[in-house]
């Protein structure tokens, strides 16, 4: 991943997405925004106990800064689900100014239409892009451990290719900073968790030096389920920054103990 300043800004892109000019995607950071404490300062997140003016106002700065426009970013209320969207020309805009208006139970959105800006928001989850140069189809969507076991990205490989006709040989894959191998520690709940949804659990799960405790790999677990859904590794992008060990520069749940902010992952197709 690249950092790019733009004003007070800081933003990501990925090397492999920056290559096309029909195409705006990004990674915001926490800088420049007007949130203060464990919010400061981007904080994008309606639904984190932040002031609601500050949030919107965040948002309006991000847009500004990215050259686009607020009324175009549509959102999720993300639940840990493997429940796609597939976003119209209605859905243009949903989540952007208000919580209420997100699309409900909803934690991946595909689109062809042009300028609709899809959003997800994170803190320690995994946030994914994807691309489909050929049928000119993008996708975002959020996957944490529980989103992972249900297997979000496999649903939304799975509807671009159903509803869009996309192969996903052409598809384009990026992972956005979260919380990494170095850091993602979980309790044997999850463990089991795991052996159910995953079975195979080699390079996803490794022992920590704690006991009762294991490393659970985000990264890992997401890229294998691209794989085996016909994504080319070459084709697939991992920022691996962890967000726990740069908490200075993104929002980090459990850096945080949960009170935190939230940044977000965007991609666009341009109206040319
Ligand atoms: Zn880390």
């Amino acid at each position: 991943m690249r950092y790019h300043h733009h004003g007070a800004i800081t933003a990501g892109t990925f090397e492999q997405l920056s290559g096309f000019d029909r195409l705006l995607h990004f990674v915001s950071t926490r800088e420049g925004g007007i949130s203060s404490g464990n919010f400061s300062s981007l904080n994008i997140g309606f639904h984190v106990g932040d002031d609601n003016f500050r949030v919107l106002k965040n948002r309006r700065i991000l847009a500004d800064e990215l050259r686009t426009d607020l009324s175009r970013f549509t959102f999720a209320n993300q639940c840990h689900s493997a429940n796609v969207a597939v976003v119209n020309e209605a859905c243009k805009g949903r989540g952007a100014m208000e919580l209420e208006s997100a699309l409900p139970h909803t934690d991946g959105m595909i689109t062809n239409v042009k300028n609709i800006c899809l959003c997800v928001q994170v803190a320690d989850c995994v946030p994914i892009l994807l691309y489909d140069p050929v049928r000119q189809v993008i996708a975002a969507l959020h996957a944490g451990w529980k989103g992972t076991l249900r297997k979000i990205v496999t649903a939304v490989v799975g509807k671009m290719v159903q509803h869009y006709d996309s192969r996903a040989e052409n598809m384009l894959a990026a992972l956005g900073p979260s919380n990494g191998p170095c850091c993602y520690e979980v309790g044997d709940d999850v463990f089991r968790e795991a052996r159910m949804a995953l079975g195979n659990l080699k390079d996803v799960i490794k022992p920590s030096s704690k006991p009762g405790k294991h490393i659970f790999d985000q990264w890992a677990a997401n890229i294998r389920q691209l794989k085996d859904a016909g994504v080319k590794e070459e084709n697939i992008e991992n920022s691996g920054v962890c967000c726990q060990c740069n908490n200075s520069l993104f929002y980090s749940s459990r850096a945080d103990n949960g009170h935190t902010g939230r940044f977000m992952a965007g991609i666009m197709l341009k109206k040319r």
